[in-house]
């Protein structure tokens, strides 16, 4: 899984990850870089870990030829690599998910509040909360890539959505944002935090969530009929969310591993769901 050297297609040269720094990578290398064996077609991403440990990482969306040196090399010690490079990356837990939700939701409504208006744009101090876990000293991990730890948990990061960076990728962190849309596919999703055709920045629910919360992906249309409920009555729809930070070709995908990684408008899933079902039955808003 750790693999040292890359070979960048733009000059055809080989790169060590100990002399590589995210910048050099982000402003030069990122989408250029593959496993160096021959006829491999294996795309690379550049991994500045904990503890200063640099790394490439195969890029999930491709596969090493067969019998690629770094594809055995990852099969042979995927438990003490996993080990090794994940010590450091915790689990959120679901308490510690729904905390940490909830507390960004209220700093960010009372920081609105005092800066004129509830629904005023971004209060000033929104990118320096950090929401206080147990001072474990990891960081946050989700989809299951760290080790689970009894307690509160690490802390968590807390970013406007239009205030992501690009060090953000690859990061676990508590995102706030307006809701713009929803797209529900057949094994996908997403809630779009800027309207259509911009550089967009939307949260994921992607196959790894569908797979894991089957049911709930299956009534992610009330949310999308509470979004569209809220949209007709020009509501603002607050959305708070934890999920690894993508960068796509067309934007910032927040990947999003369980249900109870967003809540709109200070709602979890289940609680939409439950207001969504009393406004059926009544046929008002309450
Ligand atoms: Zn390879």
């Amino acid at each position: 899984m750790h693999i040292e050297e890359a070979l960048c297609k733009m000059n055809n040269r080989v790169i060590k990850a100990k002399d590589l720094s995210r910048g050099l990578y982000f402003s030069k290398y990122k989408g250029y870089l593959y496993c160096k064996e021959e006829e491999c077609t294996a795309k690379l991403n550049f991994v500045d870990g904990n503890n200063r440990v640099k790394f490439f990482r195969t890029n999930p969306s491709t596969n090493h030829k067969i019998g690629c040196p770094s594809e055995v090399n990852h099969d042979e010690n995927a438990g003490e690599t996993k080990k090794k490079s994940y010590e450091n990356r915790l689990n959120i837990n679901n308490k510690h998910m729904n905390d940490t939700l909830e507390r960004a939701f209220k700093k960010f409504i009372s920081g609105s509040a005092s800066n004129g208006g509830v629904f005023n744009k971004k209060p000033k101090y929104i990118n320096s909360i950090k929401i206080k876990g147990d001072n474990v000293g990891g960081n946050p991990e989700l989809f299951n890539d760290g080790l689970d730890i009894i307690g509160r948990g690490p802390n968590i990061s807390t970013r406007f959505f239009s205030n992501l960076e690009k060090n953000d990728e690859g990061q676990i962190r508590c995102v706030i944002g307006y809701v713009n849309s929803m797209q529900l596919m057949q094994r996908h999703g997403y809630i779009n935090l800027t309207p259509k055709g911009q550089n967009s920045v939307k949260v994921h629910f992607a196959e790894y969530f569908v797979v894991n919360n089957e049911s709930e992906f299956n009534n992610m249309k009330i949310i999308d009929e509470y979004i569209n409920l809220m949209n007709s009555i020009k509501e603002p729809i607050i959305c708070c969310c934890i999920g690894r930070i993508k960068y796509v070709k067309i934007g910032i995908n927040i990947l999003i591993d369980r249900y109870q990684g967003f809540a709109l408008n200070g709602m979890g899933f289940r609680r939409i769901l439950a207001y969504m079902n009393e406004y059926k039955e009544r046929g008002e808003l309450t």
